[in-house]
């Protein structure tokens, strides 16, 4: 199967662990396409790419899930989204001075802790009806990987080993996690009632499973993440198991922004505002984050944010 801009899920035979692997080529050059970043940070925002799509892909949920690291290094911010059908943005902030220094200092690759300083990780969930629910930890860990397995454990209680990689070409991601065992047998386990003890025994199995594709991950390099084929990957981060491994979904690149979404921002700044900006520039113009689209509202669109008599319908205002 061809390992490009792919996710994979899978479970552990007859135990409540599950797992995610994540790929991505031609999806990741688009996503990046449009801005220029030093190699550390591009490396960093492409496992946070692969992050952010395991995580959406281990919840239920239609919307958009954010994945944001905010510190005190020299990445300033970086957010990374996936919505539930996959589809993945993301841009980083940083200071050129400080990461030149630090990838000087350490010939390329800086260590997490310089490059991201004291900080936090939050993970947002916004639901299409409008519900939202957030997750913050500390950045800790030493890579982004142990910050995301500190996520789960701390935010989810669900204890989850992580492996993440990135280059020029591809990014890679690998997620093995423990379920909480429920009363009953995991499904697809053989029928009967449980014995004494059983229950105990099925939790120590699947932790014992956990431990080593943790153990495994540790010891796969980046190359081996970026270059495995997927089920000589997952057989050697489950060693020993069966695992049932799902049809892959595509995963791709696509910017959310949009002519509402931009207003809805410019009309947060206030009428005044925005009528300084007009008077001095004729027009607002917002580009884009994440793709680099400019976005541009003339007087009449502007007045249109504030329920002007001219009012745009959506997705009026001009591309430049
Ligand atoms: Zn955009």
């Amino acid at each position: 199967m061809s390992a490009s801009d792919a996710l994979h899920r899978f479970t552990v035979e007859h135990q409540a662990v599950r797992g995610r692997c994540v790929r991505l080529g031609p999806a990741w050059l688009a996503l990046r396409e449009h801005a220029v970043y030093p190699a550390a940070v591009r490396r960093l925002l492409g496992e946070a790419t692969a992050a952010v799509a395991l995580l959406a892909s281990t919840i239920k949920f239609e919307g958009e899930l954010t994945l944001q690291m905010q510190g005190t290094g020299a990445v300033r911010l970086l957010v990374a989204q996936c919505t539930h059908e996959l589809q993945l943005r993301a841009v980083a902030r940083f200071d050129a001075e400080r990461v030149a220094a630090l990838e000087a200092k350490a010939e390329g690759a800086p260590a997490f802790a310089d490059f991201v300083g004291d900080g936090q990780l939050a993970v947002t969930l916004e639901a299409e009806g409008g519900a939202r629910y957030q997750g913050i930890v500390p950045l800790g860990g030493g890579s982004l990987a142990a910050a995301i397995e500190l996520y789960f454990e701390g935010s989810e209680q669900l204890p989850t080993a992580v492996a993440l990689a990135a280059d020029d070409a591809q990014v890679a991601g690998v997620l093995v996690q423990r379920l909480p065992q429920t009363g009953g047998r995991p499904v697809g386990a053989a029928g009967g009632a449980d014995a004494p003890g059983a229950l105990a025994a099925r939790e120590a199995e699947a932790d014992a499973t956990l431990e080593a594709s943790r153990a495994a991950l540790a010891g796969l390099g980046p190359d081996e993440l970026l270059a495995r084929p997927i089920e000589d990957l997952l057989q050697r981060a489950c060693s020993g198991h069966d695992l049932r491994l799902q049809a892959a979904q595509a995963v791709g690149f696509r910017c959310r922004c949009s002519a509402e979404r931009v207003g809805a921002m410019l009309r947060a700044l206030g009428e005044a505002e925005l009528d300084g900006i007009l008077a001095e520039q004729g027009a607002v113009t917002v580009t884009c984050e994440f793709c680099h689209r400019p976005w541009r509202f003339g007087a009449q669109e502007v007045a249109g944010l504030f329920g002007g008599a001219d009012r745009p319908r959506d997705g009026s205002a001009t591309l430049n």
